[in-house]
């Protein structure tokens, strides 16, 4: 049996993904409504001023404003109005939020500072100069940066670009990403299971974890424990992807065919076993421009080596520099024995200030992630934690 000091840190496989991947740079144009979770590819630069003009930041009275307190009042303009009345000082026009302020108005008074007299208003408080009116490109100016290369175009940023009147962008082409689970056990929901059979989850959770990051169309391919059939599948999954994430098969039994599938591809492996718990059985490696992922079979452990070693390579594609998930110190909120003396990964929550470890840590338990928002990293020969003692806590992205 090898032992563990024979295999490589977490660090240096997280380091050894991104050293090795290729990441196409292919761009595209696409219409703005399309664009939601694609990564500018170049920046957009206005080509307006916003707001165009300037603007009423209240309903009241845009005013020409001179020394006394009554003013004249000359009309209106609402939202949308194309209308420049002329005021002389001493006039005012009734004006509403959003409404092009005249160009000979200098102020805007609220309408509840104000007392109306028929055609005439009195104002009982002092006046500021442009008081109330957002000036010409006061949130950009034509020719500004609207928003930068890099950025994953959210709700928020397709509105700012609508705001500004952007309709399409430039961005970087998305993998395509290929999910092969294997295994003779795997049925899908829905059928009734044999005896010595389970559910399929790995390819299901997967997908929808990758369409929750915005990779919404996602190949899920089942193979059985065959040397045949899982060398061919993944032959055809290579060609065909750019990404391709094996779950299960790549352990050591005697029915784990995907190492030996992988090398007679012709795929050049990066590193395999990692010193780390779950998922010391993962490996990685590359054909071409293609990333290969080995997995393990268990759920947990598979779902939290996607978030730690998947994941990177995805902001890779994105064009990040910043590619590793969020982590803080966190004080870890009761004692913590550790088992084991591999690095950890352990299923959180952050409850307010502390982060909670939960239980079911098994590899094969999938349900303490339903309340987990975050995995408690615990360096290699830890013993014991106490309550209290701040801990690397790594924010899940999809929370
Ligand atoms: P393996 O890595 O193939 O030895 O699988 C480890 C464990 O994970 C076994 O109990 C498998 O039955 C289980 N497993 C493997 N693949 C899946 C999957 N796609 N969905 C659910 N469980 C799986
Ligand atoms: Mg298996």
């Amino acid at each position: 049996m090898e032992s563990d000091s024979t295999l490589i840190s977490i660090q240096t496989a997280q380091g050894l993904v991104l050293k090795y991947s290729t990441v196409s740079s292919a761009i595209l144009d696409m219409n703005l409504n399309d664009a939601l979770d694609f990564v500018l590819a170049k920046d957009v630069i206005s080509e307006v001023d916003m707001p165009p003009f300037r603007q009423s930041a209240m309903d009241g009275y845009a005013l020409n404003m001179h020394s006394a307190i009554r003013y004249a009042v000359r009309g209106e303009v609402k939202a949308g109005d194309n209308a420049n009345p002329i005021l002389k000082p001493g006039q005012a026009v009734r004006i509403f939020t959003g409404a092009a302020v005249p160009d000979t108005a200098n102020a805007v008074i609220m309408q509840e500072k104000v007392t109306v007299h028929g055609n005439e208003i009195s104002i009982q408080m002092p006046l500021v100069t442009e008081m109330n009116i957002r000036p010409q490109g006061s949130q950009i100016k034509r020719g500004g940066l609207a928003l930068a290369k890099g950025t994953k175009l959210k709700g928020v940023h397709i509105g700012f670009l609508a705001s500004i009147g952007i309709t399409k962008v430039t961005v970087y082409a998305k993998p395509s990403i290929a999910i092969v689970v294997t295994g003779n056990e795997l049925k899908a929901p829905g059928i009734p299971l044999e005896h010595g059979e389970i559910y399929e989850s790995n390819g299901t959770m997967l997908s929808a974890v990758l369409r929750e990051l915005g990779y919404l169309k996602t190949s899920i391919i089942t193979v059985p424990d065959a040397y045949d059939q899982t060398k061919n599948t993944l032959r055809k999954a290579i060609e065909a992807h750019d990404v391709v994430v094996v779950t299960g098969g790549v352990s050591v039994g005697d029915y784990d065919f995907v190492g030996k599938a992988l090398k007679d591809i012709g795929v050049e492996e990066i590193f395999y076993k990692v010193k780390q718990k779950p998922g010391k059985p993962l490996f990685f490696g590359k054909k071409g421009t293609v990333s290969i992922f080995g997995l393990p079979g268990n759920p947990a452990a598979a779902l939290s080596c996607f978030y730690i070693y998947v994941y990177p390579l995805l902001k890779k594609y994105e064009g990040g520099t910043d590619t590793q998930l969020l982590s803080f110190l966190m004080p870890i909120a009761s004692d913590y024995e550790v088992k084991g003396d591999r690095a950890q990964f352990l299923k959180a929550q952050i409850i307010a200030d502390s982060v909670h470890v939960l239980g079911g840590q098994s590899s094969a338990m999938l349900q303490a992630f339903d309340t987990a928002n975050a995995l408690v990293f615990i360096p290699e020969n830890t013993n014991s934690i106490k309550k209290g003692t701040p801990v690397k806590t790594i924010l899940l992205p999809t929370k």
